[in-house]
């Protein structure tokens, strides 16, 4: 195999930056290229919707990197504010801008972009938070006082109603399903952390949708729901979901999904096109840990580890092994910490404790999941147990035998 001369990495965030971090650290000393839409240098996502939304302080976004350290320590060609608009996969030519990036091998790390209200672009006050321009824009209304609109409870509208109530302004948060984050974390932990929000002021409308965005003078002034109920606002936050960043492949033959047109890749995170790897929130892989189950997760861990992962397999096919990752992910709401490791759909939920809560997920005679609040320092203790596969009896007698210690929480 010739050898590799031309690393590029599409996407400049947190997948991006360990691909290329993991590349120099095996010892690659060609060329790296790194592409990315923003403007901004890679920065981290999960503070702008904690604490970068807190009153008093400053906000700011720090990036994960120096544009020195980028430049000079990894030796980066940086080329942001530039959108890869196409691939040609025979020549192995990258388009962005107007430039024609040429690459041995390529990394595809463009993440996911906010789903947004339909009809409500240019409309002031309504927002989605995806980047750092976005959190910029909700925090200036926060700041001016705004009562706040969110819809969606999953993790974004969550985080953001939790902001909003810690500087006592009112919050409504519009969610479509009975019991929010069923998805993520199952229907009986979903009560729990709903429950969070009537316990810190959130106006929970459950089961409920918009019909309708009320506008004024080019500016939104409330909501109109599905029952006919008014709800006045000065800002709209949608929290509804991602959209996987690959329009721009679409004409590269490149296989995606065909449900939501992400990235499909193997068990090493090679796509179906020679030298091309995926990584990070855009991309499906089968994960052995859960019987090559294809997944495709949405959380800050996943991202760093496939971004490392996708570097090492890119630059030595050879050695490549399959991506074993239990997922994980946290949330602070109200001065609470969520954690979750492990995939929430099981043939059992049990729910260990309730003061700090923890619960565990059984599948057949596995664990294969642990929802705790408040426990941060015991969640990676578990997240080994599902990754080790360790029996049902195994993890119970373990997690009975935690402490219940509620832990001072971090924020980030
Ligand atoms: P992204 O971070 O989405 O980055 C993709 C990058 O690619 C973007 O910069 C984008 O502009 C760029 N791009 C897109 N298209 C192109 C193109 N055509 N050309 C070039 N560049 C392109 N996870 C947790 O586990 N815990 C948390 O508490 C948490 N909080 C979060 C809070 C917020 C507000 C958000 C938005 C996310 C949060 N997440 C959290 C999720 C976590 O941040 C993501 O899983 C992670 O950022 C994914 O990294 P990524 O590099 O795969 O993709
Ligand atoms: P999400 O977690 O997928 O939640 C979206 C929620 O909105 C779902 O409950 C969804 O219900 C609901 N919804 C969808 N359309 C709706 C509508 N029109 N009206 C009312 N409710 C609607 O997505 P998110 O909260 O927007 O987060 C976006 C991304 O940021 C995700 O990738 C997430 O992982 C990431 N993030 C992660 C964290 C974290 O891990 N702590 C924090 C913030 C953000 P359905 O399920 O029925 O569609």
């Amino acid at each position: 195999m010739d050898p590799v001369r031309d690393l590029v990495v599409v996407g400049a965030s947190l997948a991006g930056l360990r691909a290329v971090e993991a590349a120099r650290r095996k010892g690659y000393d060609g060329r790296i290229t790194l592409v990315g839409a923003e403007p901004h240098l890679p920065y981290d996502r999960p503070p702008l919707s904690k604490a970068f939304l807190d009153e008093g302080t400053t906000p700011e976004a720090p990036p994960f990197r120096s544009e020195e350290h980028l430049r000079e320590e990894l030796g980066v060609d940086l080329l942001l504010g530039t959108p890869a608009t196409g691939l040609d996969a025979s020549d192995r030519v990258l388009e962005a801008g107007d430039r024609e990036v040429r690459y041995d091998r390529l990394i595809v790390a463009t993440g996911a972009a906010a789903r947004t209200l339909p009809g409500t672009e240019g409309v002031a006050g309504v927002h989605a938070l995806r980047t750092l321009d976005d959190a910029v824009a909700i925090r200036t209304a926060l700041d001016a006082g705004a009562r706040t609109v969110v819809v969606g409870a999953g993790f974004i509208g969550s985080e953001v109603a939790s902001g909003a109530r810690k500087r006592g302004l009112p919050v409504t948060i519009v969610e479509s399903l009975d019991v929010p984050l069923t998805r993520s974390v199952g229907p009986d932990a979903g009560r729990v952390c709903a429950e969070l929000h009537r316990a810190n002021g959130a106006d929970l409308r459950l089961g409920r949708g918009v019909r309708e965005l009320l506008v004024a003078d080019g500016r939104a002034v409330g909501v109109l729901l599905d029952d006919g109920t008014r709800v006045d606002a000065d800002l709209v936050v949608a929290g509804i979901g991602v959209v996987p960043s690959t329009g721009w492949l679409r004409d590269s033959g490149i296989a995606l999904h065909e449900r939501d047109g992400a990235l499909l890749c193997d068990a090493t995170l090679a796509t179906s096109l020679p030298g091309v790897y995926g990584a990070g929130d855009v991309a499906y892989w089968p994960n052995p840990l859960f019987d090559d189950q294809l997944m495709r997760l949405e959380h800050w861990t996943n991202a760093a580890e496939h971004g490392a992962a996708a570097a090492a397999h890119a630059l030595d096919p050879a050695a490549a092994v399959p991506v074993a990752s239990v997922p994980y992910f946290w949330s602070d709401w109200y001065g609470h910490r969520i954690q979750f490791v492990g995939v929430p759909q099981a043939d059992e939920v049990v729910v260990l404790a309730e003061e700090p809560y923890l619960a565990l997920y059984r599948r057949g005679e596995r664990v294969v999941g642990a929802l705790t609040v408040d426990r941060p320092t015991q969640i990676m203790k578990l997240r080994k147990l599902v990754s080790q596969r360790a029996s049902w009896t195994e993890a119970r007698e373990f997690a009975e035998g935690l402490p219940a210690v509620r832990a001072p929480q971090r924020t980030r």
